[in-house]
């Protein structure tokens, strides 16, 4: 019976997901079952490292994997984005003293030479380059022809590639010869999500879907806030987006750190009002990547991310190339669920919610938030154990899962890739149909029928059963149905 559908989530009582970042530590097909198993919900490739050989190769295996334990693992390729760095430097580095002024340009005989030297063209004087994460700070003293001169502020030593931040300019967002060749990629593997490095307006997001749909296939995008500018129009982006990270290492370099924790309460906000799942990245267990247990305050941030209301935490050197991926993932999982038995985010209708977004005027769409919501206020009243959503596009789970409602929800949909994509929603556990319900003595029977086969219900069990109808016309979601599994 059960051949057909996907397995549950490892842990059901776990409402938050996981993302965790698959690289050197992760890419044998053991390790990858294991951090599976583990409660790996979506799986994440950097394109900022690694050849498209390697990629491939952890994509062939995670999709083999999925298949064998029978459930939904999306795969997000998070693209590189424009990324500045340093050319090549003396392979023992190169020292920066505070007060002395160095050169910066595409001349290899500079004090900084540079690789792609289109960022010279926006930089003006007096704005900051950051090198390194931020360790070494340096400010512009002029600015011409593509040859920049620059006073040491904070001093240290650089060497070759390390990463240029230029929080203080006004560069376009680009998309790079490699990107469109990642983005091509991702295409032709059928990735679930494409991660929008760098974006800073609602129309560079916009742009890199387009793209996909150009190259062959429309991308959900995960667009990552990690520029100052992209602060400036965090609506407009969220709104944009198919999801948002809260990309905190370059965030931190690029607005002040202590703002950082305010930032990320205001996204996850953000997120809520307007359902767009936020991911919450970075540095969550980093201490993971060479002990086999997290520090006190690692323990404390993944806690607090789920308290702020994330869909998603992330994992990422821990994954990718510490030396206890599996546990990190497992720890992470233990501190989620710890954190969820004592905060439950149950939210009421018209509580607290901002409306539904604006651009999402039509009666309809009104129509199936006030029905997720119902749901959820409903789950709280009566003795239920599950909120059930036939959901065709995902969308119905997602208004549900804003409400952040006590009861699991089951999403029924026959797309497999709405399924897939859903397991990054909060609280949704996706069931893939083989077929689509015809009429509503279908539905019940479907629901009754999964349901107990899956393990998600008993006979006698109470459950919100949320459609469209009628069916044949599909709908948004319309109707509520309490309905009792039939033995
Ligand atoms: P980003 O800003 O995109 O997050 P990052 O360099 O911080 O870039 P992460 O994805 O956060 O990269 O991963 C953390 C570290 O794990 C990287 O700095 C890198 O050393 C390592 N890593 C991740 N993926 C790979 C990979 N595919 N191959 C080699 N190393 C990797
Ligand atoms: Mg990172
Ligand atoms: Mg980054």
């Amino acid at each position: 019976m059960a051949g057909g559908y996907p397995l549950l989530m490892p842990n059901p009582r776990r409402r938050a997901k996981i993302v965790a970042t698959f690289g050197p530590a992760s890419s044998d097909p053991e390790t990858i079952a294991r951090l599976l198993e583990a409660g790996v919900d979506v799986v994440r490739l950097n394109l900022s490292h690694g050849a498209h050989e390697t990629h491939r190769a952890i994509v062939a295996a995670v999709r083999a994997e999925a298949e064998r334990i029978d459930r939904q693992v999306p795969i997000l390729m998070d693209l590189m984005g424009p990324r500045f760095r340093l050319g090549v430097l003396p392979s023992e580095g190169r020292v920066l003293e505070a007060g002395s002024v160095v050169t910066i340009s595409e001349d290899p005989d500079s004090d900084l030479p540079i690789e792609e030297p289109e960022f010279l063209d926006h930089v003006k004087s007096g704005e900051r380059v950051l090198i390194d994460n931020g360790l070494v700070e340096l400010k512009i003293e002029s600015a011409a022809d593509r040859r920049l001169t620059a006073r040491v502020i904070e001093a240290g030593k650089v060497s070759t590639r390390k990463g240029i931040n230029l929080p203080d300019s006004d560069i376009p967002f680009s998309i790079s010869d490699k990107d469109r060749a990642d983005i091509a990629l991702a295409v032709e593997l059928g990735i679930e999500f494409l991660g929008a490095s760098y974006v800073g307006s609602a129309a560079d997001v916009i742009a890199v879907r387009e793209l996909s749909e150009t190259l062959g296939s429309r991308i959900p995008v995960v667009a990552k806030l990690e520029r100052q500018r992209a602060l400036q129009s965090l609506d407009e982006i969220v709104e944009a987006a198919d999801v948002v990270m809260v990309a905190r290492g370059d965030l931190g370099v690029e607005v002040p750190l202590h703002q950082v924790p305010v930032l990320q309460k205001r996204i996850v906000e953000i997120g809520l009002g307007l359902g767009t799942p936020v991911i919450v990245a970075t540095q969550m267990l980093e201490s993971m990547m060479e002990h086999s247990r997290p520090s006190r305050a690692e323990s404390s941030d993944v806690a607090n991310a789920v308290f702020d209301g994330a869909d998603a935490l992330m994992l990422s050197g821990e994954t990718a190339a510490g030396k206890f991926p599996v546990e990190s993932v497992r720890t992470m999982v233990r501190i989620m669920v710890e954190a969820e038995s004592h905060e439950n985010r149950s939210r009421e209708p018209g509580h607290e919610l901002s409306p539904v977004r604006p651009s999402w005027t039509s009666g309809r769409f009104v129509t199936a938030d006030t029905v997720a919501g119902a749901a959820t206020f409903a789950a709280r009243r009566l003795p239920v154990k599950k909120i059930v959503a036939f959901s065709q596009s995902g969308f119905t789970a997602r208004l549900i899962s804003r409400y952040r409602p006590g009861a699991e929800i089951v999403m029924f949909t026959a797309d497999p890739i709405v399924a897939s994509r859903s397991q990054l929603v909060w609280g949704v556990t996706p069931v893939l149909l083989d077929a689509e319900p015809r009429d509503h003595d279908q539905v019940v029977e479907m629901v009754d029928r999964i349901m107990t086969a899956r393990d998600l219900a008993e006979p006698g069990d109470l459950l919100i059963l949320l459609m469209g109808a009628p069916i044949k016309e599909r709908p948004l979601t319309n109707l509520l149905r309490i309905h009792q599994v039939r033995a």
